[in-house]
């Protein structure tokens, strides 16, 4: 054992959850050494929307989600990692969403989370490609931001590189993580190099059968397929910030809290194509112009993955597609690339999968669809936990 291979922490994983770990350790003076398989991260961190939109998250995550706002613009203040602040807003298009963003205002007020009640004029003036009668009124949340999610990790690796406490190892998997006999936890990675620490975490994303396959087999977690699109760069800046529709109104945490969501639930068709493949419609323009659209939801357990499978639906894009088209009238629908993404989830009321083995090692994964706006807060207060136990 020497210095080289000895941290307080070794973090497996260097997606989102990963890395904010990382941030949080090397902040407070830990020697962190972050293991990640691939040259650079290439699963969900990189492949979403970079929607940092704490306002579809329930009450117990929208903390998390308001203290990542926080960090992200204190992070950007010193380095660029991409956050663009232009806000979030969520476009009704019939009167079961209005009355659902009413309510989900008036919840906001007393919790003191700032938004604003669009009327649709306001709505059409801000984003003039809406679609004459798609939209009845709009909730505007003026403090939310965007990454770029191609971007964003690598420059955050790239802010953790200039701290002395950190050391990243990428193109290295971790094969084996035990606690070792002198009271250190042990890494053994693929070139067969041996890491020690006080500690591991491992955020290994929907990665299940590296390390621990059959703890994840007994789990709850789900693997969730998303489907999304890139357009191509539009001549303007037509749709700043993230946009979210009366499809994600239905879908999200927070409206779950509506006075009136069992009500408009049950008015649902019951089968619909949305509903079969799990889709919403969401947009968030990149700063060259190019349009992010999505998403669909497929669902496989754990014993299941393979299911999914690793072709793109046809039929799932062009419904994508094609309820976009209803929403907004855009320059070009010209398709860039498409891909899928997977992350996985837990159905546990926490939101997140997390599991202690021994006393050292800490698993720390399925945090599903909002990865990239709490992250950021949420492994902050779970540092503190696990270090304080
Ligand atoms: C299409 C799509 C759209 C989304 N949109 C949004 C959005 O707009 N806003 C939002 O908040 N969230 C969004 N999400 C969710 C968000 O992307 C995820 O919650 C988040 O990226 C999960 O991060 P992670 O670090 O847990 O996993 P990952 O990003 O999968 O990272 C895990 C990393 O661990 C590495 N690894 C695994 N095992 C090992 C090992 N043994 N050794 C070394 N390395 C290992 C992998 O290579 C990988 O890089 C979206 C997700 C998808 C797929």
């Amino acid at each position: 054992m020497n210095s080289h291979n000895t941290a307080d922490l070794l973090i497996i994983g260097g997606g989102v959850v990963g890395s904010f770990f990382a941030y949080h350790a090397t902040a407070s003076g830990k020697k962190v050494i972050l293991l990640e398989r691939n040259s650079a991260p290439v699963g969900a961190t990189v492949r979403n929307f970079g929607q940092v939109v704490p306002s579809g998250l329930d009450e117990t995550w929208q903390p998390y989600g308001l203290e990542s706002l926080e960090i992200y613009h204190s992070i950007q203040s010193q380095f660029n990692i991409s956050v663009r602040q232009q806000g979030s807003i969520y476009l009704a298009s019939n009167d079961d969403e209005l009355t659902l963003i009413h309510e989900l205002h008036s919840i906001n007020s007393k919790t003191h989370y700032r938004s604003e009640l669009w009327s649709a004029a306001q709505c059409y003036e801000r984003y003039p490609q809406l679609r004459t009668g798609y939209c009845v009124g709009g909730l505007f949340f003026p403090q939310e931001v965007s990454v770029n999610p191609r971007t964003m990790i690598h420059q955050l690796h790239k802010f953790l590189a200039a701290s002395e406490h950190f050391e990243s190892r990428f193109q290295t998997s971790v094969r084996e993580l035990r606690t070792d006999r002198g009271g250190l936890v042990k890494a053994m990675t693929n070139s067969g190099e041996e890491l020690f620490a006080s500690r591991a975490i491992v955020c290994s994303g929907s990665e299940f059968g590296l390390l621990f396959p059959e703890r994840f087999l007994a789990s709850d977690l789900k693997a969730v397929k998303l489907q999304m699109l890139r357009l191509k760069p539009q001549p303007q800046s037509v749709l700043p910030g993230n946009i979210l529709t009366g499809l994600s109104i239905r879908r999200y945490e927070s409206f779950r809290q509506c006075p009136s969501w069992n009500a408009v639930k049950a008015r649902e068709p019951r089968e619909s194509l949305e509903k079969q493949w799990g889709v919403h419609i969401l947009f968030k323009q990149e700063a060259d112009g190019g349009i992010i659209v999505g998403d669909s939801h497929e669902y496989a357990s754990v014993a299941e993955y393979d299911r999914l499978g690793f072709d793109l639906s046809t039929d799932i894009n062009t419904f994508m597609i094609d309820e976009a088209a209803k929403i907004m009238n855009l320059h070009s629908w010209d398709v860039e690339t498409s891909w899928a993404g997977i992350y996985c989830q837990t159905e546990h009321s926490s939101g997140v999968f997390t599991e202690t083995i021994g006393d050292q090692i800490h698993v720390v994964t399925g945090i599903g669809g909002k990865g990239m706006t709490s992250s950021a807060g949420f492994t902050k207060h779970y540092l503190k936990r696990i270090c304080d136990d």
